[in-house]
């Protein structure tokens, strides 16, 4: 079959590999129709090298045709459309049945404390080949897929596979009890779902994003859309004076310098130098832009909740300000499957509302993958979301 590797750093190959076969009875192979490129993606693309093999297949963000299943798969068909959840769960152990399908003690990674096995995600996580391929092998396929029906396109159902439900649990992190104002850091595609969810919601979102396109989509949807600029005090001046309610940070771990750096050297401004210098010195600032920011915007007993992507095992972080403003932190990888009730009926309803149809820009097949992780990661030619189909 025709996949995309990981070559190297800005390097991705689409080559001939083996089709996946049937490993365990729980096993199904889906013949894939739809993959995404995901922002998680770009993290592979430009930092984790040494967490990757060449010719690792990646992609996370699938869904297709079930084409085989194992002998003990109990649920699934042959010919089933399905969409694939990226964290790998069991949906028996102590996490599972708590909803935390991204900390499955079945599926975790011993050697490296990660949480559950994730698709196309490099040794820390299981080293599973992705789904950005013809074909897929799914393992626990009666829990790791979720059936859907054949009336809508792939575009509707696809982004419950990871950015749905990810937004999602930003904004059901945020933990606001009552209407009120909601800061989105990074208008990438999970930003862009999450300020949607959270203004459905009846908050007043802010989402801030120096890209001019992904502003202007952002705006189409209700959204006040601000570039980086002195965000904290804009915002501090129509809060009476407070800050936001909640800020959630859809960005994550930068590779190149920040358009928030400037707010993550006011807060580091005001501590004691001994305190701020390590940080400044150690790129610290540049790294946790987003996160400094947030820290600057949210209220006192507000909440920061995170889903962008960190990496640092042991990153400096303005505790002193985190504790004196008495912030409540939320994170970590989505648990898809635990919102999958929630979201189906917003999915499946015929008038769109959370405008899922306003996402993509760009689609193309598993050729023209090079080419679009490069518009994607440089945010080119208006590029907010990418879907490949192998099957074209
Ligand atoms: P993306 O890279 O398209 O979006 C990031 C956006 O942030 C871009 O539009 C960029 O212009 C903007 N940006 C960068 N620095 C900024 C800053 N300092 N302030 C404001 N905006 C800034 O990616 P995405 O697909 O939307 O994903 C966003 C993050 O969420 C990534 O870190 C990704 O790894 C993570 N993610 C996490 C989960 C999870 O399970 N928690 C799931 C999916 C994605
Ligand atoms: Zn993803
Ligand atoms: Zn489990």
């Amino acid at each position: 079959m025709r996949a995309v590797t990981w070559q190297g750093r800005r390097d991705i190959a689409v080559l001939d590999v083996p089709d996946p076969r049937i490993l365990e009875p729980t096993d199904a192979i889906v013949r894939i129709t739809s993959t995404a490129i995901c922002g998680s993606d770009l993290h592979l693309y430009e930092l984790f090298g040494p967490f990757m093999d060449p010719g690792d297949i990646l992609g996370h963000e699938s869904m297709g045709i079930v084409e085989e299943v194992g002998s003990a798969v109990k649920r699934l068909r042959p010919g089933q459309r399905v969409v694939v959840p990226f964290n790998i769960a069991c949906g028996e152990c102590f996490m599972c049945v708590r909803g935390l399908q991204s900390q499955c003690e079945s599926t975790q990674n011993d050697e490296y404390g990660t949480g559950a096995t994730l698709f196309g995600y490099t040794k820390l996580y299981g080293h599973v080949p992705g789904g950005q391929a013809e074909l897929l092998r799914v393992p626990i396929a009666d829990y790791n897929t979720i059936p859907v029906g054949d009336e809508l396109p792939d575009e509707r159902y696809l982004f419950l596979s990871d950015i749905l439900p990810t937004a999602w649990q930003a904004v059901q992190y945020a933990g606001l009890s009552e209407p009120g104002t909601v800061v989105v850091l990074g208008l990438g595609p999970v930003g862009q779902l999450a300020s949607r969810i959270a203004h459905r919601r009846g908050h007043r979102v802010i989402g801030i994003d120096p890209v001019p396109e992904r502003r202007e989509m952002a705006s189409r949807h209700g959204i006040e859309a601000w570039e980086p600029d002195d965000d904290a005090d804009r915002i501090v001046a129509t809060t009476y004076g407070r800050g936001a309610d909640a800020v959630i940070d859809a960005v994550g771990l930068e590779a190149h310098g920040s358009p928030f750096a400037h707010a993550a050297h006011r807060v580091a401004s005001v501590m004691p130098d001994a305190l701020a210098r390590p940080i400044m010195e150690h790129g610290g600032v540049d790294r946790l832009a987003a996160l400094y920011a947030a820290v600057d915007m949210v209220r006192r007993g507000g909440t920061i909740s995170i889903s962008g992507v960190y990496a640092g095992d042991a990153d400096l972080l303005p505790l002193k300000t985190m504790f004196d403003k008495q912030l409540t932190l939320r994170m970590g990888q989505c648990n898809v499957k635990r919102w999958i009730d929630d979201l189906m009926p917003l999915v499946e309803d015929p008038s769109d509302p959370l405008a899922i149809g306003d996402l993509v820009t760009h689609h193309g097949g598993l050729d023209d993958a090079p080419a679009l992780y490069e518009k994607f990661q440089t945010k080119r030619d208006g590029c907010v979301k990418v879907v490949l189909h192998p099957d074209r």
